[in-house]
């Protein structure tokens, strides 16, 4: 039995241990995790990690000897398959039996699977974990034309990344832009402009039919339109699933992901949810239940159940902010664009060094800032005080965010 029991050993499930020994915490601590390497940062499995530039004890969070001097123990390849709420227990897929005073429960999510004939094809891949990534890099030497399934954020970066490997890469997205459910348009056409200088053959509006293989491995992918693209790899990135089966099993309250108070709370006792599984109250989406896929909501909500743990009380008020790497673009946001009624433009598209600034009822809300630090650093405060600016004024690249405060 443990104090603290965390079950997933991802971004949030680490973070957790460690702000907990951060926060003076004494008490046993342990991370049961179904990986089986000790914690490492995932947004490189798309981005430097893909491509080659970065070894895998680089993308660790701590290094691998971290754990046992800070008393955490670290049981990996173990994955949890039922909780017990009424005995403070949860159960291994092993059938072994672990008791906890209190359980964080930091699963994070499958990938989304496609369900078309082919799916499970040899070649077909999702980029979720490192064995993922590593199974893709093993197949690479054979691969002459990579087709991506969807244009979000971890299809555009590993198609980057594949470019950079000299494959061939076809891009399908089957809406009519590319990262359309997390950004206003002008950064959609920005990003599909850059992709197909960079030699990406990017369709829009495009539905896949089935996946076909020869051999057992894939081959080709055919479209609703009856054309065939032959391909000796797919990668498909169609967003997660979050990994909530057992707690919602035990009773918790949920669906899409575990739902949780302002404290990380589930409707269990003593447990609470974390990072890409926790479906909560946002301020920043005008206090819509949401969740949030990033390694900032997976830190900041790891250290206000470590702090609520070792005694503090704060409830969850973080601005949410994420970065995509593409070639030799850096984007950074901060805020939440979804459901602004007016994207502003500052600075030029064309320079690859421009903002989109969100506003909603005169409010700024969210910035997406490509090769804009200084843009992402400023504006985070309008976003954070929900500021209201006129968009003239946004839309004047020469005047610096900070001097549009009042
Ligand atoms: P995870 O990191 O997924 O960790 C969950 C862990 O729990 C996993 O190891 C899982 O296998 C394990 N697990 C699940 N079920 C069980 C069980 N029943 N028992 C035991 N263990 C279990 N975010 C950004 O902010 N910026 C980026 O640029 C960015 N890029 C990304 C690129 C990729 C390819 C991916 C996949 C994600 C990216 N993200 C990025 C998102 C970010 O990585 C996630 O938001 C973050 O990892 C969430 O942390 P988590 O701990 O909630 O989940």
């Amino acid at each position: 039995s443990y104090d603290v029991l965390i079950v997933g050993g991802g971004h949030a499930g680490a973070q957790a241990a460690i702000a907990l020994r951060q926060s003076g915490f004494d008490g046993s601590v342990a991370i049961v995790g179904d990986e089986p390497d000790p914690p490492y940062e995932r947004p490189p499995l798309s981005k430097d990690y893909l491509a080659g530039d970065k070894s895998f004890e680089r993308i660790l969070i701590r290094p691998a000897a971290f754990w046992a001097e800070r008393g955490i123990s670290l049981r990996l390849g173990t994955r949890v398959a039922a909780v017990m709420p009424a005995d403070h227990a949860v159960q291994t897929d092993a059938g072994e039996r672990i008791g906890y005073r209190h359980l964080i429960w930091a699963t994070g999510g499958q990938p989304r699977r496609l369900t078309c004939a082919g799916h499970d094809l040899v070649g077909v891949h999702a980029v979720r974990t490192r064995a993922d990534t590593d199974r893709m890099i093993a197949e690479l030497p054979r691969v002459g034309r990579v087709i991506v399934i969807g244009g979000g954020y971890i299809g555009l970066e590993a198609a980057a990344a594949l470019v950079k490997h000299g494959k061939q890469v076809v891009l399908l997205e089957a809406l009519d832009r590319v990262l359309a459910r997390v950004a206003g348009e002008p950064l959609s056409r920005f990003y599909e402009a850059e992709h197909r200088a960079h030699g990406v053959d990017l369709r829009l509006g495009v539905a896949v039919d089935c996946i076909e293989g020869e051999g057992g491995r894939v081959a080709s992918v055919r479209l609703a339109d009856g054309e065939r693209i032959a391909c000796d790899m797919v990668i498909v990135g169609i967003g997660i699933i979050p990994s909530v089966q057992p707690l919602i099993d035990a009773g918790a309250a949920g669906g899409n992901g575990v739902a949780v108070d302002g404290r990380c709370r589930t409707s269990l006792p003593d447990v609470f949810a974390i990072g890409d599984c926790a479906l909560h109250a946002n301020r920043f989406a005008h206090g819509a239940a949401i969740r949030l896929e990033s390694v900032q909501n997976a830190n900041d909500q790891a250290t206000l159940v470590a702090k609520l743990l070792t005694g503090a009380d704060a409830a969850y008020d973080a601005v949410p902010w994420f970065w995509s790497n593409q070639y030799d673009l850096k984007l950074q946001t901060v805020g939440l664009s979804t459901g602004h009624d007016q994207a502003v433009l500052r600075g030029d598209p064309a320079d690859r060094s421009f903002s989109v600034v969100y506003l909603r009822d005169g409010r700024v809300i969210a910035l997406d800032c490509v090769n804009a630090t200084r843009d992402y650093v400023q504006g985070r405060k309008l976003v954070l005080e929900g500021q209201v600016v006129a968009p003239e004024r946004l839309a004047d690249a020469g005047t610096a965010l900070k001097d549009l405060q009042p």
